[in-house]
């Protein structure tokens, strides 16, 4: 419909751009947006410390919307803590001096039943190291607006670009690469769309609201960026029902047993919804990478690249901005890891094996590729005018 750039089959994809935005709208997002409310959902446990390798200067926050607000000592979920978990007055320090956003530095030893904690070869942050790790709410700290910008965000979006494809967009790049690459762009493309999405419009009134001129530039007028959300939208809900069985039997205890049951009962209608299987069963095949005679070492390639660009998360300079970069590149490296590290060519019949924070984290970014979906597929008509006028 419309003038629009993007329409067929989303590219290496199973289903069209129609199929997965009216599923998305219909199906999927519904189901996502009250699955990160969950207790077991909206924890995070994250380093927000920086830890930056490439930039020593870099890391510090200054802007007054980039702050994080930690958890509240009493929403925290029991079974999250520590077993002798007692907070001492320097535990529940808020960083934006609010009470209701204290800090719980309490962290959960391995009380979680069915969880265990394991590396990810994909991150470059070792999964298995509890120090100076936190917990985020992040139902209170949602990604939007934060006015980080500037070189220090150039300079990590133009290091996290030529780490994985110096000489892109050459038509040389294998398909591999170009995989990677329209990972990258799609999640860049969704970061652009909660920032117009939740923007802060007048600093002095505090009003918040849609920013549409800058949905128009960053994201609708480059069709390519459009497509790359609906690419890395469905490779997330590729490796998502990809690991159904895993996901379905996992634990998702937090003490409360009400809400526990719904979380499980809205991971299992997303993993076999009947929608979702009959318009999109394999969103993504991935059975198509990695074949050449040089798959193997390509793979390791290209893991060290994403272990790199993890990495560069730890240098962005706007805490907020830090947490959802941290959390979203953990989340894609989870799908990777569900996608290829298993059946892999070298890990031969290698079950399936995830962290609870892998799963916290890859939901979540699904939930954020999906509002970025629905906001770009919502707005289409007024972009489309916008165009008109351009
Ligand atoms: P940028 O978005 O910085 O883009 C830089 C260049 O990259 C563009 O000029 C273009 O050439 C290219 N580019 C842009 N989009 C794409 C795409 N989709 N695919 C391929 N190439 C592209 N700001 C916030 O307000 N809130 C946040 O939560 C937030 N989170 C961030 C998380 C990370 C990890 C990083 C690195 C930055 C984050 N920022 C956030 C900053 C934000 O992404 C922008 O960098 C900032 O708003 C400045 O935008 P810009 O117009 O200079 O273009």
């Amino acid at each position: 419909p419309g003038s629009r750039s993007y329409t067929g089959l989303v590219e290496d994809c199973c289903c069209d751009y129609e199929t997965a935005g009216s599923l998305n709208e219909q199906v999927l997002h519904p189901i996502l947006r009250e699955l990160v409310k969950t207790p077991f959902f909206r924890y995070f446990k994250v380093k927000l410390w920086c830890d930056c390798p490439f930039w020593p200067d870099d890391g510090m926050c200054h802007l007054r919307d980039c702050s994080v607000c930690e958890c509240q000592e009493s929403e925290f979920p029991e079974p999250f803590k520590k077993s002798s978990g007692v907070l001492s007055a320097d535990d529940v320090i808020c960083q934006e001096g609010k009470p209701q956003a204290a800090v719980d530095r309490t962290l959960d030893d391995k009380i979680f039943n069915g969880w265990i904690e394991i590396d990810n070869p994909w991150t470059y942050d070792d999964e298995t190291d509890n120090t100076a790790m936190t917990y985020v709410n992040l139902q209170l700290n949602p990604e939007r607006y934060t006015g980080y910008a500037g070189p220090s965000a150039q300079r990590i979006w133009a290091a996290v670009y030529q780490e994985n494809c110096p000489q892109y967009p050459s038509e040389d790049l294998c398909h591999e690469k170009k995989v990677m690459y329209k990972l990258i762009s799609g999640l860049h493309s969704s970061i652009s769309v909660h920032i117009a999405s939740d923007y802060l419009l007048d600093a002095f009134a505090n009003l918040w609201g849609q920013n549409l001129e800058l949905l128009y530039d960053r994201v609708w007028k480059h069709p390519d960026h459009v497509r790359n959300l609906y690419f890395v939208y469905l490779f997330v809900l590729r490796a998502v029902t990809k690991a159904a069985d895993y996901l379905e039997q996992a634990e998702y205890n937090t003490g409360n047993p009400i809400e526990d049951l719904k979380t499980q009962s809205l991971v299992r209608q997303l993993l076999y919804n009947p929608k979702l299987l009959s318009a999109c069963p394999v969103p993504f095949d991935e059975a198509k990478l990695w074949q050449g005679e040089n798959g193997p070492e390509l793979k390791q390639q290209i893991q060290q690249q994403f272990r790199n660009i993890s990495a560069v998360m730890n240098c962005v300079g706007c805490e907020k901005c830090r947490l959802w970069g941290k959390l979203q590149v953990n989340g894609l490296a989870t799908a990777l890891k569900i996608l290829f590290s298993v059946d892999g060519e070298n890990n031969q019949n290698q079950p399936l094996q995830l962290q609870r924070n892998e799963v916290i984290a890859l939901f979540n970014l699904l939930n954020r590729l999906s509002e970025s979906i629905k906001f770009v597929h919502d707005m289409e008509p007024l972009m489309e005018k916008m165009e008109r006028h351009d």
